[in-house]
C-alpha cells in the first residue's frame, strides 16, 4: 500500500508551515542525496521522479524469529535495487563532444536534493531514510532480573517532514489504543512518506502481559512523566520513554480508553490555550474535544510542557477491542499525518468533517449518591439537559431508588457501564461550554495555572475519576 508521490514544493511549503505552527525547530543542514546524482546521469537525460529513487533504492524485510514473529534484530535494510545493480551505465552527459566522458573538471555537479531526509539516530540504531526499524527500549528490569524491551517502531519517510509519536498502552488494560498503533503502523510507506512517525503500540508491557491498568507495584504510569532515572519503577519507565522516544518529537498524540468498567466517546483531550496543540486538535478531526491542560504526571502535560503539542485520544472502554472507536482514532492518525503533508491522500485518508469540530471548555463528573445497581437511561454522545435523569440505582438489599440526575446541561463524554456502584463513584462525564474549535481558539481560552478545575477535587482532568 503507497501514498502516491506528491508535488515536492508544494509539500515543504505546506510542511514548514506546520512545523512552524507546531513550534518545530530548526533542524541541522542536511547532506546531499547520493540517489539523486544516479538518476540525473540516467541514459537520455531525463532524471527520474524523486521519489522513484528511494523506492528503487531501498529493500527492506523483517528478520523473523522461531514464532514467525519480527525478531528484536528487526528489519535489514539495504542499498541495492534495481536502479544500482541491474540498470545500464549512465550514458555520457548529453552535449558533450563525440559522446566522450566529460573531464571531471568540466563536469556539472547535480543539484542537491534538498528534500530528501537524512538518516536518524534513535535508541542506538541509525535508520535510513524510506525504511521501517523496530527497536529497543530498555526501561527497567522486572525482580527476577530479566531486562523489559519495549519495542518502539520507526517509520521513517524518504523526504524531511515533522517526528510524530504516536503512544498506547500506557495503562496495560487499554487496548484499543493498541490496536490503533498497530494498524497505523502497517499502513505506513516510508518510501512515499514525508517525516517520521514514531509508534510505540505498549508503552507499559509489563501493566499489559497482566491485563491490568497498573505496574506490578500499583503504580499509574500516566502519573510520574517525564520521570526520573532514579525514581521508582514507574518514574524509571516514564523517564526512559520520555528521554529517548518522546523528547525528539514535534507531536505526541497518546491513545487511551475510559477506565473501570467506563466508556468514553472518542474524543481528543488538549490544553487548547497552546496553539500547537490547537493545530493538531483541528488537524485531527476528533468529534469532540474536551479542553484541559492535563494532570500533572500525564505523559501529554510532561510534553505540553516541554514545548512538544501534544493530544490524548480516548476511545471507548478497557479490557475490548472495539471496531468502531478503533476505526475513529486510525482516521484522526490519517487525517492529521496527511494535513501535516506526511502522507498524500489515498482511499486510507478520510476526508475532513463536514461541521467544525466542537470543542467543550469544561466538563463536568455526576457521582452517585447510593450504592446499588446502576442502570444507565442515556447513551455516550446523547445531550442532556439540566435535571434530565441520567440513570437509576437501585438497592437490592434497602429497596431503595437513586435517580441520578445531571446538574447541568451538556452532552454525555463518558459513562459508567451498567454495575454495582458504591457511593461517590463517578458515572456520568459531563461536557459543556460547546464551541466550535477554530485556531485562534487559543487566545480566548484560559492558560492552564489559571483553569479552575470543573470537579471541586480536581479529579476530571484526566480519563480516571478516582
Ligand atoms: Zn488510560
Amino acid at each position: 500500500m503507497r501514498w502516491g508521490s506528491r508535488d515536492a514544493s508544494h509539500a515543504r511549503t505546506g510542511s514548514d508551515a506546520i512545523g512552524r505552527a507546531l513550534g518545530r525547530r530548526p533542524r541541522a543542514a542536511r547532506v546531499v542525496a547520493l540517489a539523486a546524482l544516479l538518476f540525473t546521469l540516467w541514459p537520455g537525460g531525463a532524471p527520474a521522479p524523486a521519489l522513484a529513487v528511494g523506492s528503487a533504492m531501498v529493500e527492506e524485510e523483517w528478520v523473523g524469529d522461531r514464532d514467525g514473529e519480527p525478531s528484536d534484530e528487526d528489519l535489514i535494510a539495504t542499498a541495492a535495487g534495481p536502479a544500482a545493480a541491474e540498470g545500464p551505465a549512465p550514458a555520457a552527459t548529453p552535449g558533450s563532444e563525440l559522446g566522450a566522458v566529460p573531464d571531471a573538471s568540466e563536469a556539472v555537479a547535480p543539484a542537491p536534493d534538498l528534500d530528501a531526509a537524512e538518516p536518524i539516530e534513535m535508541l542506538e540504531r541509525t535508520v535510513a531514510p524510506g525504511t521501517r526499524a523496530r527497536l529497543q527500549l530498555r526501561t527497567s528490569e522486572s525482580f527476577s532480573g530479566t531486562m523489559v524491551v519495549t519495542p518502539v517502531f520507526v517509520v521513517h519517510g524518504s523526504r524531511k517532514g515533522p517526528r510524530v509519536c504516536v503512544i498506547g498502552g500506557i495503562h496495560g488494560d487499554e487496548v484499543n489504543g493498541v490496536e490503533v498503533v498497530r494498524r497505523m503502523l502497517k499502513l505506513l510507506d516510508p518510501v512515499s512518506m514525508r517525516g517520521t512517525i514514531v509508534g510505540v503500540p505498549i508503552a507499559n508491557l509489563t501493566a499489559f502481559r497482566r491485563g491490568s491498568r497498573y505496574l506490578p507495584d500499583r503504580r499509574d504510569l500516566n502519573r510520574y512523566f517525564p520521570g526520573r532515572p532514579t525514581g521508582s519503577s514507574a518514574s524509571r519507565i516514564a523517564h526512559g520513554l520520555f528521554t529517548n522516544v518522546v523528547r525528539g518529537c514535534e507531536a505526541v498524540i497518546d491513545i487511551h480508553t475510559g477506565s473501570f468498567h467506563r466508556s468514553n466517546l472518542p474524543q481528543l483531550r488538549s490544553n487548547l490555550a497552546d496553539p500547537g496543540t490547537v493545530v493538531l486538535s483541528i488537524a485531527f478531526g476528533a468529534r469532540t474535544v474536551v479542553n484541559n491542560a492535563g494532570r500533572l504526571g500525564t505523559l501529554r502535560r510532561a510534553a505540553t510542557d516541554a514545548g512538544i503539542p501534544a493530544i490524548t485520544m480516548e476511545a471507548g472502554e478497557p479490557a475490548r477491542f472495539q471496531e468502531e472507536d478503533v476505526a475513529e482514532g486510525l482516521d484522526g492518525l490519517f487525517r492529521l499525518f496527511r494535513s501535516l503533508g506526511m502522507i498524500e491522500t489515498g482511499d486510507e485518508v478520510p476526508p475532513p468533517r463536514p461541521s467544525p469540530v466542537m470543542a467543550f471548555l469544561k466538563t463536568r463528573w455526576v457521582r452517585c449518591d447510593q450504592g446499588g445497581i446502576l442502570v444507565s437511561r442515556v447513551k455516550l454522545g446523547e445531550p442532556v439537559v439540566a435535571g434530565q435523569a441520567l440513570g437509576t440505582i437501585s438497592d437490592p438489599l434497602s429497596e431503595e431508588e437513586e435517580t441520578v440526575v445531571s446538574p447541568i446541561s451538556g452532552t454525555v463524554l463518558g459513562m459508567a457501564m451498567d454495575q454495582v456502584v458504591m457511593p461517590g463513584f463517578a458515572a456520568y462525564h459531563i461536557g459543556y461550554e460547546e464551541r466550535p474549535l477554530v485556531p485562534n481558539l487559543a487566545s480566548e481560552t484560559a492558560a492552564p495555572e489559571t483553569m479552575v478545575p470543573s470537579d471541586p477535587e480536581g479529579l476530571d482532568l484526566e480519563e480516571r475519576p478516582e
